[in-house]
This record gives structure tokens, C-alpha cells and sequence, in this order.
């Protein structure tokens, strides 16, 4: 605990001396130090995620944020290591480490809370979530993957304290040991700090630095209200490029929310090359790009705030059960693609898609005899092979349409 404490004594010294002017210099600010090589890609329950969460907390005593915690800007859970990386039990052998989410609260007085989520913590030197191919323990700074969703928090932490968005409180929450398995939101759906029932709506901020112009932003769970749609659509007087899935269900801590029947959105700019790899760098930031979503995101809970309460329900894909398959071809879908077919957003190295030869950009349409429509149909077909499988696939490449030979 007191290493903790002098931690957060240098974080607060660093926040106040960096303190810049503008938001995209602030974004810059927050990804550059959160990205360092010093934290060592803030793999929870490190020295590295201690100072990450010391440098948020600062940030929030900075910015005026209230306590809501007994532990201050902190909320507390023991993170304990799996067994091994394929088994759901943890290994109660070792001493748990202990693991932090950062809370801050923007009191308007108002009855409802909305809360704005991120998390900090990334893959550290790699280990099973790492995607790249040499597994030589280099540090994976995760700049996009999450710096950019923090620094979306710190900016929100600031803007949402005006007038204008005097009606909600706000609570701003930093999550640990999300690339663990939604640890920290899990726990703090299981251990609220606010009763869910003044919960109006929690939006997350999972990935939002590489906004491109092809693929723009990217906002999941658009099915968990019945307002999202209208209200997304009428926030968006930007004409931001915008692609929406229902689903309150993804891999990112929203769900953690949804699961306690609140509605969610998850805000995303999509996979890409650097996805869980070394190379997931703070010069790869899109910062104009990021104020372009946090505009968006602004007048959403500006025009949310016009409705006294938003009407939860429940998404179907969670109804229809996603096919389990126990093989992949080793690539990055584009999830904003809405063709026929999967398109290819990234090829991972060493595996069947690129030893096959396939290529980023490429659309695959069938694999053996089961024709692929888009995510859906390529995920059943994927359940019909086994590790070992040799078959064959088609993609389309521009106007050509290509088959390989690939083995699972
Ligand atoms: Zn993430």
C-alpha cells in the first residue's frame, strides 16, 4: 500500500507538469505515457498497471472528480492467475495480486448516473493474448488497445463536469484485468458503487484511436435500447462514417453491464495489423480522429439526457447461440464490412490464412463445401472442421475470385 501511495505522488506531480491546452494535445499526453515502454504494457497486477492507475486518479483529483469509494479513486479486487491458459479455474495455490479500478464521480445532483467506462490494462510482455508471432517477450504498449479509451475517459471526465450536461451525474470508471476476462468490470457489476437502478446507461471506450476514413466508427450494442438507433442517427450531425451492431454482448467490458440489464453501447474504430502486438504504438494514433468520436460521443449523452430513462432490452444474438468452433484461420475480420462474405482485415503470421496465402483486403466466400455470407455463416462454418482439417477456401480479390488449399 504505500508503494501505491508514493506512485501516486509521482503520478500527480507528472499529471499536473504535462497539463497541455487542447484535447487532442491532451489525448497525445495521456496515450504517450500511458503507452511508455516504462509501463511495461500494464498488465494487472503489475508495478507497471499500479502507475497507470496512480497517473488516472491523478488526472481525476486534478480534474475535480469526487471520491465514491472508501479507497478513494480506488476500488480494489484480487486478480488470480489461471491454472493454465485453457482452464476456467484459477490457481489457488499462488497469493492473488492485487488488482485496481480507478472511479471518479461528476456529481450534477440528479437522480441518474451514467456511466463512461475504459480499460487501462493491456497484455504487458505479451503472454497468451499476444497475436505476435515471435513470443520474445516484448512490450506490448497497447496505445490503441486501451490508452486511447483512457484518454477518451480523461477528456469525457473533463467536458461532462458544464452545464450543458447537467442532467446525470456522471461516474467515470478505469477498469483492470480486462484483457484477463472483464475482471474489473465484473466486479464492479458485482459490487456496484451506485445501485444499478440509478444506472441510466454505461458507455465504453474499447480501441478508439485508429479512425479511418473507409472504415470510420464502429458502435456495438445499439440493440440493448430501443432509442439507441434515433438518438445515435440524430447525434451525428458530423456525418461520421458509422457502422452498428445489436449485440450487447462483445468482448469488451459493456458487457459486464448489459449483463445486469442496463443498456450499453461500446464505441470502436476496428482491428487492425497492430492489433495484441508490439507494434500497437502511440505514433499510430489517429488524435484528430479520436476528438471526431468524442464529439459524437458528447451530443449522444447531451440528447440522452433529453429522456428521463432509457428502455432496456434484451439483443437476439444472445437468443440464437454463437456456433462454438474450435479452429480459425488466423486473421482479423473487418467487423464494419457489410458485404457478403468475411472480409480480411489483418493476416496473423504463421497461421493456416497466410500460410494459404491469403491476403489483407481479401473477401473469403466458402470454405470446403459451406458458403459464407458474412460473420455469422463464417463462424459455422469454421465449427465443422477440426484442428488438422485440410480444405479448401474461396475469397474474392478485387474482381477475381481465388481458391487455395488450407489446412486448420
Ligand atoms: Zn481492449
Amino acid at each position: 500500500m504505500k508503494k501505491i501511495t508514493f506512485l501516486f505522488a509521482i503520478a500527480i506531480l507528472i499529471s499536473t507538469a504535462i497539463h497541455a491546452q487542447d484535447a487532442e494535445a491532451n489525448f497525445k499526453t495521456s496515450i504517450e505515457f500511458l503507452a511508455d515502454d516504462a509501463l511495461e504494457g500494464r498488465e494487472t497486477g503489475t508495478v507497471g498497471a499500479a502507475i497507470a492507475a496512480g497517473y488516472i486518479a491523478a488526472e481525476f483529483q486534478h480534474l475535480g472528480l469526487s471520491t465514491v469509494s472508501d479507497e478513494g479513486y480506488f476500488q480494489e479486487f484480487i486478480y488470480r492467475p489461471r491454472l493454465n491458459p485453457h482452464s476456467t479455474k484459477t490457481d489457488t495455490t499462488k497469493p492473488g495480486v492485487v488488482a485496481r479500478n480507478v472511479m471518479g464521480f461528476i456529481d450534477h445532483g440528479s437522480e441518474k448516473t451514467v456511466v463512461i467506462g475504459a480499460h487501462y490494462d493491456h497484455l504487458g510482455h505479451g503472454g497468451e493474448g499476444s497475436l505476435h508471432a515471435a513470443k520474445d517477450g516484448q512490450i506490448h504498449n497497447g496505445a490503441d488497445d486501451n490508452a486511447s479509451g483512457v484518454a477518451m475517459l480523461i477528456y469525457l471526465a473533463k467536458e461532462l463536469q458544464k452545464d450543458q450536461y447537467a442532467g446525470s451525474n456522471y461516474l467515470i470508471i478505469a477498469f483492470s484485468g480486462e484483457e484477463k476476462g472483464l475482471l474489473g468490470s465484473n466486479f464492479y457489476a458485482k459490487n456496484p458503487i451506485l445501485a444499478h437502478e440509478t444506472t441510466k446507461y454505461m458507455l465504453n471506450f474499447d480501441m478508439v484511436g485508429r479512425m479511418s476514413a473507409d472504415k470510420g466508427l464502429i458502435i456495438n450494442g445499439v440493440g440493448t435500447a430501443s432509442e439507441w438507433l434515433d438518438l445515435i442517427e440524430s447525434s451525428n450531425t458530423n456525418n461520421v462514417k458509422l457502422t452498428t451492431t445489436e449485440s450487447g454482448i462483445g468482448p469488451s467490458d459493456h458487457t459486464s453491464f448489459y449483463l445486469q440489464d442496463m443498456p450499453v453501447l461500446h464505441f470502436f474504430t476496428g482491428a487492425h495489423e497492430d492489433y495484441h502486438k508490439p507494434s500497437d504504438d502511440s505514433d499510430k494514433i489517429n488524435y484528430k480522429g479520436m476528438q471526431e468520436v468524442a464529439d459524437l460521443v458528447c451530443e449522444i449523452i447531451k440528447q440522452a439526457d433529453n429522456k428521463d430513462a432509457l428502455s432496456f432490452q434484451k439483443t437476439k444474438e444472445e437468443k440464437s447461440s454463437t456456433p462454438r468452433f474450435t479452429v480459425t484461420l488466423g486473421v482479423m475480420p473487418d467487423y464494419a464490412f457489410g458485404g457478403e462474405g468475411m472480409r480480411i482485415d489483418g493476416i496473423i503470421e504463421d497461421r493456416p490464412a497466410q500460410k494459404a496465402g491469403l491476403e489483407k483486403g481479401d473477401v473469403v466466400i466458402q470454405l470446403g463445401d459451406y458458403p459464407i455470407d458474412g460473420m455469422q455463416g463464417y463462424m459455422e462454418a469454421l465449427s465443422k472442421f477440426s484442428k488438422g482439417d485440410k480444405t479448401t477456401v474461396k475469397v474474392k480479390r478485387g474482381d477475381e475470385v481465388i481458391e487455395e488449399e488450407i489446412q486448420f
